[in-house]
């Protein structure tokens, strides 16, 4: 199986939730497409349908990113280039903690219970395309965005973002997180056991 990515992270991450499986990246040469889709669902599948029609094996692809409620959903599926195309990771984060600073402290806006911060989720979506077709699984992780970022660990968004997985009491932000704890309730991990699912049904 391919994975529509040359990031060996991803492809080592991935392969670990799928365990029997033989996952490669996507070869030398094969282009990436542009990520022109509006949903996760639909960059996912244009990556996919891209490296089906390079390789013809059985492929599959994501696309993530960070949605908040008081952002209506931004910045989506514009995360990796939310402060412009080449921007980094500081600066993409910083520019979400400047657009929700004018929005107010932010509370619990419409999940039960408070949080610290302002309510966002990481969304995963992952394109599977086999011999029976296109098939999407989708996983999320609720949390807060809050104003101080901390940690080191994880990447983008992670040190403003605290998961509401870990409980009431823990408040670590997922940049605090050892990489198992993260990979426990992560949208990507939680989108690639829907996928395991149902690679062991078939
Ligand atoms: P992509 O799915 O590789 O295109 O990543 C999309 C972007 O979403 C990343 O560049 C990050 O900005 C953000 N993102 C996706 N997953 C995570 C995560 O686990 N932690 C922090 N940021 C994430």
């Amino acid at each position: 199986m391919i994975l529509a990515s040359r990031n060996e992270h991803k492809v080592r991450e991935l392969g670990e939730i799928l365990p029997g499986t033989d996952l490669r990246a996507l070869p030398e040469g094969v282009e990436s497409p542009p990520e022109t889709g509006v949903t996760f669902e639909e960059n996912a599948l244009i990556k996919a349908r891209s490296a089906r029609e390079a390789t013809g094996e059985v492929v599959v692809a994501d696309d993530s990113g960070l949605e908040v409620d008081a952002l209506d959903g931004r910045p989506g599926v514009y995360s990796a280039r939310y402060a412009g195309e080449g921007a980094t990771d500081a600066g993409n984060l910083a520019r979400v903690l400047s657009e929700l600073a004018e929005t107010g402290p932010g509370g619990a806006e419409g999940r039960s219970g408070s949080g610290p911060g302002h309510t966002a989720r990481y969304v995963c979506v992952i394109a599977l395309i086999d011999d029976s077709g296109e098939h999407l699984f989708r996983g999320t992780c609720e949390g807060w965005m809050i104003q101080e970022p901390r940690g080191d660990g994880g990447f983008g968004y992670d040190p403003a973002f605290v998961p509401e997985a870990t409980g009431p009491e823990d408040g670590r932000t997922m940049a605090e997180l050892t990489p198992d704890e993260k990979n426990a309730i992560s949208h990507r991990g939680a989108a690639a056991r829907v996928l395991a699912d149902y690679l062991i049904g078939n």
